[in-house]
């Protein structure tokens, strides 16, 4: 059996990854990366949130204060913009447009609400013909846990997060968690129980069912 898998996916869309925090969409997307550094790039979000440890400062996000992440807000600096368990996450113009002009497939993990902004913009460019940074279509993939109690597990284990912290994800978790069925949302839903296997799911969906055996 030869794998040939391709370098790159033929399919240049964006590819938008949602999921609750701590469902395992970094760990995933990491992997992807380092696979295929040429291939994809991730569009780096703004937060007010904090640096965990071992978060690099634009790489992970640029993290900056609300009163930057407003005064950018006001100038209408971002794509989509939500707030999440008490801070505002935004994706710029800029770090979509930079991922587009290095000729890269654009990754962005964002949230719902997000999710829901860029499925408007896409359809609105799509009405008035495309074009410009607003002009890219995405694809949309899931990813989560197997279940709400595994993802509990999964936050309280990595330590990273207030008792508090983990309050505000776990709601925004359950909040969302019906929307993940809603065909509306997500073309794709990888399941994150076994990461291998969760790897492979992720794969096909970039990919296409694309192996020669
Ligand atoms: P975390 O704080 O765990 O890194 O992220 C919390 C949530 O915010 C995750 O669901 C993540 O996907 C989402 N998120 C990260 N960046 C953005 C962004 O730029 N926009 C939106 N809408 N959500 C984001």
């Amino acid at each position: 059996t030869t794998n040939a898998a391709p370098a790159a996916p033929t399919d240049r869309r964006t590819i938008v990854v949602s999921g609750p925090s701590g469902g395992g969409k970094s760990t995933l997307l990491e992997r992807l990366f380092r696979e295929y550094p040429n291939t994809f790039g991730f569009s780096v979000s703004h937060t007010t949130r904090k640096p965990r440890p071992g978060e690099v400062d634009g790489v992970a996000y640029h993290f900056v204060t609300h009163a930057t992440i407003n005064d950018m807000i006001a100038k209408d600096q971002f794509l989509e913009h939500a707030v999440y368990a008490s801070n505002t996450y935004g994706t710029s113009r800029k770090a979509v447009q930079d991922i587009k002009d290095s000729g890269k497939i654009c990754i962005m993990d964002i949230e719902l609400q997000g999710v829901k902004q860029i499925r408007e913009l896409a359809k609105k460019s799509r009405e008035e013909g495309g074009g410009g940074v607003e002009g890219f279509e995405a694809r949309y993939l899931l990813v989560r846990p197997p279940s709400l109690e595994v993802l509990e597990a999964r936050l309280r284990a990595r330590k990273t997060e207030s008792e508090d912290a983990i309050q505000k994800r776990l709601e925004a978790a359950r909040r969302e968690w019906d929307a993940g069925s809603d065909p509306g949302n997500f073309e794709c839903i990888v399941v994150n129980d076994d990461l291998d296997t969760a790897y492979r799911d992720l794969h096909r969906f970039i990919f296409g069912a694309t192996k020669v055996e």
